[in-house]
């Protein structure tokens, strides 16, 4: 087997017992990287850091030094700072930025051993969920229906690039960042796996803030074990994040366990949705029974406000974006348009041409929802408003998790849908996060697992919602539905 298509475990392992060295490694995949263009999944190709962290590791490994990753080459989303390296959140505005700094998690993975393949797509500014609001344009997913003629699907968003890349073999693991789904979606579409880890868990510092009381960096990686040993990783205190978590990080890959006796999973009533493809039912269904299988009882349970998460997050995230994205003026950071026809010769017109030219359709959008609801006549009836309502999701959990240990549900309302099929309808498209966003707003553990394919033969996953801090009890899930759904499917290669 190429050594591009081995997951990171078998990497690892492989390379320390001198199967191959990493500077083996490290050319496959800038190869591959290379090789798949086509798919779009790279903003930035950055072989030579690949190849100077493999040799770091040829070295380390001759000398007895090994670290956790030594060895592995990772792409890593465009939202994370990458000292000297373009960090461009998948917006205009921030083209030709170059961070003098390193952000928290990409450093520790660095700091790990593990070397850089480049940085990935996104939709601009995480704003997305198909990956089409970038400024680099659309990643094309790997996958295609077999009765769709060649369709170019959406790899889903925002970590589409990493979603992509992971799937067809461009990177062994790459860095995503959840704030409404953005890992857990797109690694459903491209089956794969994908983790948001409890909201602190990871360390904000120098990722572009979206909406900052959501946004949690985790790992999309082939399988549930790649997953944890990221994750490992990458969570951690860190004193720069005032939200940051100050707990010990479990050895999650030393903890794995498919054996669920004694656990219970709840499956929410509320989660029942209409105009849901029955194949995403009947999967679910499926999911249930692998549980039982590995040993967990199946409970009913209630979130009762799981039909008001949408709006609320699409009401949070947009006013958090509005202030967050403020910094974008022309000074700072990027882009600057000095001047432009209808914003006149003065600062506030350089402000704002930097800004009408710097941004997108769908990012302009948000900042003016999130403007509209914090201004003075709306903020109690919107933006107060949902912040209560966020308060009893996060409550609905609580309730929820004295009757079971963790929550299965489908990660998506529907399989990966076509490119340009839904950006004219932005609500449709919000629509997609239905399942996603309730664990986000509680700021809980969630994952997405490979569980089969639909009729069109592309991935469907299964979305597994545990405990604050219970990570482990999450992969664990995650692992019994890996080891009874044996997905192996892999897309097969046109780029
Ligand atoms: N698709 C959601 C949105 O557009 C979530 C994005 C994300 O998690 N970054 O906001």
């Amino acid at each position: 087997m190429s050594l591009n298509l081995k997951t990171i475990a078998e990497l690892r392992d492989g390379f320390r017992a001198g199967e191959f060295s990493a500077r083996e490694i490290a050319a496959d995949f800038n190869a591959a990287v290379e090789a798949g263009r086509a798919l779009n999944a790279y903003t930035v190709e950055t072989p030579e850091l690949a190849l100077a962290a493999a040799d770091a590791a040829d070295a380390a490994r001759a000398g007895g030094e090994l670290k956790p990753l030594s060895g592995i080459p990772l792409g890593i989303k465009d939202l994370f700072a990458t000292e000297g390296v373009d960090s461009t959140a998948g917006s205009n505005i921030l083209k030709g930025f170059e961070p003098p700094y390193e952000s928290t998690v990409s450093g520790k993975l660095k700091a790990a051993g593990a070397g850089m393949l480049g940085k990935l797509n996104m939709d601009e500014f995480a704003m997305g969920s198909s990956n089409e609001t970038s400024a680099y344009g659309p990643v094309i997913s790997p996958w295609r229906r077999t009765d769709g003629g060649n369709t170019a699907l959406t790899p889903g968003g925002s970590s589409g690039g990493s979603a992509a890349a992971v799937a067809a073999g461009l990177a062994p693991g790459a860095t995503g960042t959840d704030t409404g789904g953005s890992i857990r979606q797109p690694a459903a579409f491209v089956g794969i796996c994908g983790i948001k880890p409890t909201y602190g868990r990871c360390s904000r510092w120098g990722i572009v803030a979206f909406a900052s009381s959501l946004d949690q960096a985790g790992p999309m990686a082939r399988t549930v074990r790649d997953c944890a040993i990221l994750l490992e990783t990458m969570s951690g205190f860190d004193p720069k994040d005032a939200t940051s978590l100050d707990v010990p990080v479990p050895q999650w890959e030393a903890g794995l366990s498919s054996n669920l006796k004694g656990k219970r999973v709840g499956i929410p009533t509320e989660y029942r949705i209409d105009g849901v493809p029955t194949e995403i039912d009947a999967l679910w269904e499926q999911g249930v029974e692998w549980l039982r299988d590995a040993g967990a009882e199946p409970v009913k349970i209630s979130l009762p406000h799981t039909r008001h998460a949408l709006p609320t997050y699409y009401i949070i995230a947009p006013a958090e974006a509005s202030s967050n994205l403020a910094r974008y003026d022309g000074v700072r950071y990027g882009l600057r348009v000095e001047s432009e026809a209808g914003h006149g010769t003065t600062l506030d017109g350089m402000y704002a041409a930097t800004r009408a030219r710097g941004f997108g359709a769908e990012v302009k959008r948000r900042i003016m929802i999130g403007t509209y609801v914090l201004s003075a006549g709306y903020y109690d009836a919107y933006f107060t408003k949902a912040q209560k309502v966020r308060t009893l999701i996060k409550r609905d959990f609580t309730t929820a998790f004295a009757d079971c240990d963790f929550i299965l549900t489908p990660t998506a309302p529907s399989a990966a849908f076509g490119l340009n099929e839904k950006m004219s309808d932005p609500l449709a498209m919000y629509l997609n996060d239905v399942f996603a966003v309730p664990a986000s707003l509680a700021g809980l553990p969630a994952m997405s697992v490979p569980g089969g394919l639909d009729g069109q033969g592309l991935p469907l996953g299964l979305h597994l919602i545990g405990r604050e801090l219970d990570e482990q009890g999450v992969l664990n899930a995650a692992l019994a539905v890996e080891e009874r759904a044996g997905f192996s499917a892999r897309a097969e290669k046109w780029w």
